[in-house]
């Protein structure tokens, strides 16, 4: 038996463990979603270009509509059930960008904003609202036509399906997610962290890489440490996992103890690799030298984690609020 428990530490990463019922059972009954659609105690979630609608003024909230607030967007674009909590019913809506009456008819309760650059500011139930919202206008955004016969296809059941519209085809389409691995690679007191040439000065975080077909994810961990830094891993934890709608991932955390530490960039992927011991973290962070990857990322939980099992103290010490 397993002496980790992954719901546990999955519900430390943000977006993750949402209370929100998603209702798959109501997705299907048609009369039931159009009812809620004109229910005042329904809420809009609009999403336009990847960003969501923040309010305007202090605090930073997210504007959250009623289907009276945002009848020129329902009249505009199909929604997305998302799911209820408590009484509330949320619907994703996909906002068109060249439609100039919803611009004006939105413009009036807030603006759009990166979700990177407000989720501190949100309680951790709208900011994992607002990442699934997000999460799936984008699928609906990239599945406008049939990948079977190249066709428009349609959104049914709520959204958590597109049905091709040529006849003779009819393929069915569901929202998906791309896994992704990510691993915190240690050997003794060190862990490898490494960076991308197009990342601020001074960011570094730990190795990462998309699960190929034909691959578990442990596999992926494995090829992923050698052709990013040419490193042999051993043994290899499961941790936690994270939805990151940037713009579609899962990422699944591991621990893998290195079997080899000599650092060779095999595919350029990053400009440069290094073994850090926590002392050398540690001072490096004080010094603004080494910036680790946010707060709001599995990545830094996983370095959180490695940290905090050392002499150095804790990250969150060391690492003040978020910094993206
Ligand atoms: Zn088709």
């Amino acid at each position: 038996m397993s002496a980790i428990n992954h719901f546990e530490r999955s519900a430390l990463n943000y977006f993750a463990a949402s209370p929100l019922d998603r209702l798959t059972v109501k997705r299907r009954d048609d009369g039931w979603l159009s009812a809620q659609l004109l229910s005042p105690s329904t809420r809009i979630v609009p999403v336009q270009n990847g960003q969501n609608l923040i309010a305007h003024g202090e605090p930073t909230r997210a504007a959250l509509l009623t289907p009276d607030e945002a009848a020129t967007l329902l009249n505009a674009a199909t929604p997305i059930l998302l799911g209820a909590l408590a009484d509330v019913v949320y619907f994703a809506v996909d906002v068109p960008e060249e439609d100039a009456q919803v611009q004006a008819a939105l413009a009036e309760y807030g603006s759009f904003r990166e979700l990177r650059a407000v989720y501190a500011d949100l309680d951790r139930f709208t900011g994992a609202l607002m990442a699934y919202a997000k999460g799936m206008v984008y699928w609906h955004q990239r599945h406008k036509y049939c990948g079977d016969c190249g066709s428009r296809s349609l959104s049914a059941e709520g959204g958590f399906m597109r049905v091709c519209t040529n006849e003779a085809c009819g393929a069915k389409h569901f929202p998906r997610t791309d896994p992704a691995i990510i691993v915190l690679i240690y050997a003794g007191d060190k862990c490898l962290l490494g960076r991308q040439p197009t990342w601020p000065p001074g960011r570094y975080s730990i190795i990462a890489g998309f699960v190929e077909p034909g691959e578990s994810a442990e596999d992926a961990v494995k090829r992923e440490a050698m052709e990013e830094a040419g490193v042999h891993v051993g043994r290899i934890e499961y941790q936690a996992s994270q939805p990151w709608p940037f713009p579609s991932s899962l990422m699944l955390g591991y621990m893998a103890e290195a079997a080899s530490t000599e650092v060779d960039l095999v595919d350029d992927e990053l400009e440069a690799a290094y073994w850090f011991t926590r002392a050398q973290v540690a001072d490096m962070v004080r010094k603004g030298d080494l910036k680790l990857p946010p707060d709001i990322s599995i990545s830094h939980r996983l370095i959180e984690r490695w940290f905090d099992a050392g002499d150095e103290g804790k990250l969150a010490d060391l690492v003040k609020g978020p910094a993206w």
